[in-house]
């Protein structure tokens, strides 16, 4: 591991400042991805800034009728929330899904939404990648890539967004909450945080440099059957290969995110709008623009059947 400095954060606003400080400054919180990445060098950031001691692992009401998560409220507590298993429980199930009992006890939700791909190139110092070292190349084209994603993928970069709560939290429509060094404090729908890879598979969301996120809503709960199915190698402790998370309403109306396909957590209205259709109408909307390898072609395959069962699952509760 690279040296580095270390301080601790006293408010939000002065968090942010100190990143915006120092050459090469990161914030950290939970650590559970950054500190495996300093310790292969993936990561070396010269400083880093703990916000620990911000005091943001609060869930609060909404004046709307939602909910306020704080940013360092950790997995382990969110999924456990009262509020979160009766109103958003396609998100505790999405969260328990997620990691180990001891990851989530110490992940926070703004570090979920940030974690980075966990494509083995990505880890592996020794081969290109261009989402570590830009212009360097992908060694997931035409190498493994069983796991990766088949849709808003590019020539740069086809690498997966790993988290399971950011497909639930897509799908119930959140909105991240920021403030920057200067203490402006913005909303961004999670709809439009994440960036498609393009040529710049390094930058993966909209924050600006500095920028920290202070907290997540919830709108005001939907009603509906809530599921969370992830489709992954072994039981528990796995990144999903397919996810589907669903809140669907008597009628067979509804919305769907799917996890494990895509850079981002792949969500899209007009394929919400064909729910009653049944899967194969869904899944033809959200892999329009499906590009697999001949490795990860079986993912169309397993939305549609994952999607289908789901369905089946929120009709006749089995
Ligand atoms: Fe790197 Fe992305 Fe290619 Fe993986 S898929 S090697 S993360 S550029």
């Amino acid at each position: 591991m690279k040296p580095f400095t270390y301080e601790r954060a006293t408010n939000p606003a002065q968090a942010a400042a100190a990143v915006a400080k120092e050459r090469n400054a990161k914030f950290i919180a939970g650590g559970t991805n950054l500190l495996d990445l300093m310790k292969i060098e993936v990561e070396a950031p010269e400083h880093l800034v703990d916000i620990n001691g911000l005091g943001l692992d609060t869930i609060e009401p909404t004046a709307e009728g939602g909910l306020r998560i704080g940013a360092l409220v950790r997995n382990t507590d969110l999924a456990a929330d009262s509020r979160v298993r009766r109103d958003y429980a396609l998100l505790a199930r999405a969260l328990v899904a997620g990691a180990s009992g001891q990851l989530r006890n110490k992940a926070t939700t703004a570090g979920n939404l940030l974690q980075r791909a966990r494509c083995p190139y990505f880890y592996d110092t020794h081969q290109a990648c261009n989402k570590r070292l830009p212009g360097s190349g992908c060694a997931a084209l035409g190498g493994f890539s069983r796991s990766h994603a088949i849709v808003g993928v590019s020539n740069s970069c086809i690498a997966v967004h790993p988290s399971d709560m950011a497909v639930a939290m897509r799908a119930l429509d959140a909105t991240v909450e920021t403030i920057q060094p200067g203490g402006q404090v913005r909303r961004v729908p999670l709809a439009g945080f994440y960036k498609l890879p393009g040529s710049t598979p390094h930058i993966e969301n909209v924050l600006a440099p500095a920028e920290l996120i202070t907290a997540v809503t919830l709108p005001k709960p939907l009603g509906g059957v809530h599921i969370y199915h992830k489709v992954r190698d072994r039981a528990s402790y796995a990144f999903a290969l397919v996810s589907v998370a669903a809140v669907v309403q008597k009628d067979g109306s509804g919305r769907v995110a799917l996890g494990g396909v895509a850079p981002m957590p792949w969500r899209s209205e007009a394929a919400d709008a064909r729910m009653q259709e049944g899967a194969k109408a869904v899944s033809s909307v959200l892999l329009a623009d499906a590009r697999t390898t001949p490795q990860n072609a079986m993912k169309a395959t397993l939305v549609e059947r994952t999607l289908g069962a789901v369905m089946n699952e929120a009709r006749t509760g089995a």
